[in-house]
């Protein structure tokens, strides 16, 4: 038996065990074929199997309409953040921007290479400690852009924004698959798979089909969704090890018991924490909380002289990964779908004996 550490990290971040424990098979053997999962052809059948049940299972497990393309791309969230405005911010229209935190600027940042953009909402004044609202949306708006789980900060949307008509696009690198969403609401959602999904090398892309006529044509081929949608993500090599991972998280959530069981165990998670945070005067956690996320628990000691001594407790205790970003600081617990149970209560104890003993 291998000794698994109750690995916090926000990014790579924990992967399922029964996940990994098939790759280690299928990376030396797939399925008797003699040859490993990294080493099929991109065109051979067993790929093209993994990759239909890759994308099957997700359609399965987020009830993605068949009016909604799944494309499978590389780049990660940050060339989602390009591809948004070079593919839906056409000639006159204004592209909006909900800020929410570190990711969401930098989306909106990238937007403005591309054409105008209208801030919709922002905390950046508060620090980002608390959610945005929509205050005013453009008129001819491209889209509304958010971040569904601000990984940095440690905030979640408990809902959509209403935007109403305008269609909806959303960063979800940290949070897609860590409970059901209503996907109709949405323009296009798109994922970097290294928090919840899978291994960093791939990024996952829903896209309403109507949108997908915007592109203009003259768009670099691999900037342009419309190349992964007509080739079926098999336009060039695409990243077939990751997405071989991915299939087998997405096996393992739905064995599971889907995305009603991931929600209801990342919220039992994250009460664990935020309870043992808010009922302990040493910590202080720094999200207001309505705006607190499920997946990335942050806090900072009163005292910060201590943080070097709780970050070798934790470590001791098999807790690795709680040092926060660094541009917040203090402590981040990245308890994503397949972080469990016992890691949360584990992370519960060291808190309680770190605050008993500097109470
Ligand atoms: C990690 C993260 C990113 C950056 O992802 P890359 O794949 O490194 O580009 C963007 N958005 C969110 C919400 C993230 O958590």
């Amino acid at each position: 038996m291998v000794q698994r550490a109750f690995n916090l990290s926000p990014g790579p971040a924990i992967l399922p065990l029964p996940a990994l424990e098939q790759a280690r098979q299928d990376i030396i053997d797939y399925r008797g074929t003699g040859i490993g999962v990294m080493e099929l052809s991109h065109r051979g059948p067993e790929f093209e199997a993994i990759l239909a049940e890759t994308e099957a299972l997700l359609r399965e497990l987020l009830g993605i309409p068949a009016s909604y393309k799944v494309l499978f791309t590389t780049g990660g969230a940050h060339q989602q953040f390009s591809m948004v405005p070079m593919n839906l911010l056409t000639e006159g229209l204004t592209g909006n921007y909900l800020l929410s935190g570190l990711w969401a600027e930098k989306a909106c940042d990238e937007g403005r290479k591309f054409g105008s953009v209208h801030v919709a909402g922002s905390t950046k004044e508060e620090g980002y400690r608390k959610l945005p609202q929509i205050e005013s949306i453009s008129r001819g708006a491209a889209y509304l852009h958010y971040c569904s789980n601000n990984t940095v900060i440690g905030s979640q949307f408990p809902t959509e924004p209403d935007c109403g008509d305008v269609p909806l696009v959303c960063d979800a690198s940290s949070d897609l698959l860590s409970r059901p969403i209503p996907i109709e609401r949405y323009g296009l959602i798109y994922a970097g798979a290294q928090k919840n999904l899978g291994p960093a090398g791939v990024t996952i892309v829903v896209v309403r089909e109507d949108l997908l006529s915007r592109s203009r044509d003259d768009l670099p081929l691999m900037m342009s969704y419309t190349t992964y949608a007509k080739s079926a993500s098999l336009f060039n090599t695409p990243p077939t090890f990751p997405i071989y991972m991915v299939c087998q998280v997405l096996r393992w959530i739905k064995a599971e018991g889907g995305l009603a069981e991931m929600e209801r165990r990342n919220e039992e998670k994250a009460k664990l924490v935020y309870d043992v945070l808010d009922s302990h005067a040493v910590f202080v956690p720094v999200v207001d909380r309505g705006s607190r996320s499920k997946m990335n628990v942050t806090f900072r000691l009163r005292d910060e002289s201590l943080e070097k001594e709780l970050l070798r407790l934790t470590e001791a205790r098999g807790l690795p990964g709680l040092k926060g970003h660094r541009m917040v600081g203090g402590f981040r617990a990245s308890m994503y779908n397949a972080f469990p149970i016992e890691g949360a209560r584990a992370l519960c104890d060291a808190l309680i004996e770190f605050a008993e003993r500097h109470r």
